[in-house]
């Protein structure tokens, strides 16, 4: 399963709470539902609830083909998952919170296709939420606190994801897309080059959730597809090595590697230059192609060959 160490960055803080917006559906009065069930929104659960029917529509609407199999992590309230449904395709909803899986049952109970799962999505395989060897795809509004270990477990549905649309932080989903000399360029973007194409489709603002987050989301398009050119070993190690030569103190990606990898300076400068990377150069700025490069050359070394 493709990996990634947690990266860092700042939650899904809460502001006051803000009042419902009262459209219909089940965006209409989340915080009245959240009260009548006792549930205090969570921040540790990721728990910031879509108020506004707009942007669950237009989530929904990403999903094409109305007979696709979805699985939504995190339902909440159902506000994504009954639109969702209502092309009358399957729906696997996995919901952590068990008053909130009751809820969403019983909102949906009329809908025999949503079928809800109690859990950890982290811990489900897609085989057993959706048996079988049919495409599906994967829509979220993530929980915050889960959205690294998310979009690895999306990823190692490997080639039966077809594509996953996941509402994320805007500076996580400025990560995810980040190329190569921006200041946002790391390990997050190296990883999901490895394994994906990612787009970003549109901003949703704070005011569309409740509790209100501080900063802006972003729906994001992930296409699960292998690097073209590359192995699973030299993804693989080109992950390792840009998750330890990314993102530290280090000015010079000689020394972020050697620092990283546990290797002599030296070693690094040499493997740097047979990859046909200048040693002085950030880490921040190498291409994907230059970190597989360097993978490459990383593999020969360990396995003694010139
Ligand atoms: N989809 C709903 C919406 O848009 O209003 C709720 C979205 S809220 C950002 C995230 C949801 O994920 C919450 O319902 C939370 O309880 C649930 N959740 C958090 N961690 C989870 C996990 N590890 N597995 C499954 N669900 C999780």
């Amino acid at each position: 399963m493709p990996r990634l160490l947690p990266f860092s960055g700042s939650r899904r803080a809460r502001l006051r709470p803000t009042a419902g917006s009262g459209d219909s559906g089940a965006t209409a009065g989340v915080p009245g539902a959240l009260r009548a069930l006792g549930v205090r929104p969570s921040r540790r659960l990721g728990q910031n609830f879509l108020l506004d029917p707009r942007v669950a529509e237009r989530i929904a609407a990403l999903v094409a083909d109305p007979l696709e199999p979805v699985v939504e992590i995190g339902p909440g309230l159902g506000a994504l998952t009954e639109r969702l449904a209502a092309s009358g395709r399957l729906v696997v909803a996995v919901e952590l919170d068990l008053r909130l899986a009751e809820e969403v049952e019983r909102r949906l109970a009329a809908r025999p296709n949503v079928r809800v799962v109690r859990g950890d999505v982290l811990e489900q395989r897609l085989g057993d939420l959706l048996p079988g060897s049919a495409p599906v795809m994967v829509v979220a509004n993530l929980p915050y606190s889960i959205t690294t270990p998310a979009v690895e477990w999306v990823l190692a549905g490997g080639a039966r994801v077809r594509r996953a649309y996941l509402m994320v932080q805007r500076e996580v989903a400025e990560r995810m897309t980040a190329r190569p000399g921006g200041k946002e360029f790391g390990s997050l973007a190296v990883f999901l080059a490895m394994h994906a194409e990612v787009k970003p489709l549109f901003r949703v603002s704070p005011g569309a959730f409740y509790p209100r987050p501080e900063v802006e989301s972003v729906v994001v398009e992930v296409t699960p597809r292998p690097y073209p050119g590359s192995t699973e070993a030299e993804r693989g190690d080109a992950e390792k090595l840009a998750r330890a030569a990314t993102g530290g103190r280090r000015k010079t990606v000689a020394n972020a590697l050697a620092r990283g990898m546990g290797v002599e300076p030296d070693a690094a400068r040499r493997l740097l230059s047979e990859a046909g990377v200048d040693p002085g150069r950030r880490g921040e700025t190498l291409a994907v192609e230059e970190w597989l490069n360097l993978a490459r050359a990383w593999a020969r070394a360990a396995a003694g060959r010139p």
